[in-house]
């Protein structure tokens, strides 16, 4: 934040410093504890609109970055890719029979269930990594620098983690999750809904399959693999 100090009193002065984005205006001769207090305010201000733009990112529920951030983060993310040739990795999660699981147990239970799970992500990632809630009971993480097989082994272990965990809320009954990758090692020609869509394919194959399974798949190659069958 800028705060103008000048020796020019009148309005029309004012009128341009703020127009330029000033956010206050203070004439001399000043007040050095007057200034202070001003500075303070300001600053205050600032972080105030930090934090509310950052909050506009963020999943209320889970804690993890939205779907909007999602959006920027993945496009920045495939241009990157493109740019540097670095590898990249994305997976999604859809939570299994979770209708069943608030149906039987009750929303708050799929509530705690969806909580749980991104904690669980939340611990198993790199910082690098980027967990999103992509919506409802459904998942993104983005992994830069990841290769497919790399990130597949990161979902595998997500993917046990979470089916053996224990739920208060009800103890006889296991929460699974299915998850699709898809990437690659190098820079490669791949729109980002294109690289999506291949995601969400193997997505599909994993719920088809069975659930409770990671399926990925190599863009360069155009291989899929299924991580219970190569097991
Ligand atoms: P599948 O194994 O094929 O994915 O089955 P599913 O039941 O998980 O799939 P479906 O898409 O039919 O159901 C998703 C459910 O997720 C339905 C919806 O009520 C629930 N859901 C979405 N958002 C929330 C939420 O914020 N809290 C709770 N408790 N449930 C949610
Ligand atoms: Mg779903
Ligand atoms: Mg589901």
């Amino acid at each position: 934040p800028v705060i103008v100090l000048s020796g020019l009193h009148s309005p029309a002065d004012k009128v341009v410093a703020f127009d330029l984005g000033a956010v206050d205006y203070v004439t001399k001769p000043f007040d050095l504890m007057e200034l202070r207090v001003r500075l303070r305010s300001a600053l205050r201000m600032s972080d105030l609109i930090e934090m509310l733009g950052k909050l506009a990112h963020i999943d209320g529920l889970t804690g993890l970055w939205n779907r909007a951030h999602f959006d920027d983060r993945w496009a920045a993310s495939i241009s990157e890719n493109n740019r540097s040739g670095r590898p990249l990795s994305i997976a999604l999660f859809d939570l299994d029979h979770f209708k069943s699981l608030n149906d039987t147990y009750g929303h708050p239970a799929g509530d705690a269930a969806l909580q749980g799970f991104a904690k669980l992500i939340r611990r198993e990632i790199r910082a690098s990594d980027i967990a999103c809630r992509y919506g409802g009971e459904e998942f993104a993480l983005i992994m830069p620098g990841t290769t497919p097989e790399e990130a597949a082994g990161v979902c595998e272990r997500i993917r046990n983690e979470l089916a053996s965990m224990n739920w208060p809320a009800h103890p006889e009954r296991k929460v699974t999750v299915s998850i699709g990758v898809a990437g690659a090692g190098d820079s490669i020609d791949v729109s980002a809904e294109n690289w999506l869509e291949e995601t969400d394919k193997a997505l599909y194959r994993a719920k088809k399959g069975g659930r409770d399974r990671v399926v990925f798949t190599d863009l360069a190659s155009g291989q899929t693999q299924d991580t219970a069958k190569a097991a």
